[in-house]
């Protein structure tokens, strides 16, 4: 072979292997980048679901896991002593107890009540009223205190 021809041929297969390398380098530098893009762009979906639990958690009132125990401990006693039922059923949908919360400047205390010593309670109060059907405070709380049917949590 003429060797003006296999130089020749050598320089265009040098340069086709120079070429191939640098189309090979900037396909994964394109792949790189299209991974930082979906990273980032996963980033931000979980910023924003973050954000819309910070949302919730703060529109929310929630309880601390030391609170919880201490309500739930709280409604087995008053269940099985005031009203016989310590596996704490109350109907299908439940709906034994209220939780009150009361968001101040300084906190957000909590009450969690039991709904059948409050009606019993509201009916004493309206039954034993100095005038007929007037609400007699007194009365209510007497009955709630006499039953533990009410515990008070502060978070401050
Ligand atoms: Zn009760």
């Amino acid at each position: 072979m003429n060797i003006f021809i296999k130089d020749a041929l050598e320089e265009i297969t040098h340069a086709y292997e120079s070429y191939e390398n640098t189309i090979e380098h900037l396909r994964e530098e394109n792949k790189k980048l299209r991974d930082e893009h979906y990273k980032d762009a996963e980033l931000a979906a979980m910023k924003s679901e973050l954000d819309s639990f910070k949302e919730a958690y703060y529109r929310g009132f929630p309880l601390t896991a030391q609170e919880k125990v201490q309500i739930e401990e709280w409604k087995k006693a008053h269940d099985t002593m005031e009203h016989n039922n310590p596996k704490g059923y109350h109907g299908v949908s439940g709906g034994g107890f209220a939780y009150i919360f009361y968001p101040t400047a300084i906190g957000t205390p909590i009450k969690c009540r039991c709904n059948i010593c409050h009606k019993i309670a509201l009916n004493y109060a309206v039954t034993n009223g100095i005038i007929k059907d007037e609400f007699d405070s007194a009365t209510y709380n007497d009955y709630m205190r006499e039953h533990n049917a009410l515990i008070e949590i502060n978070d401050f």
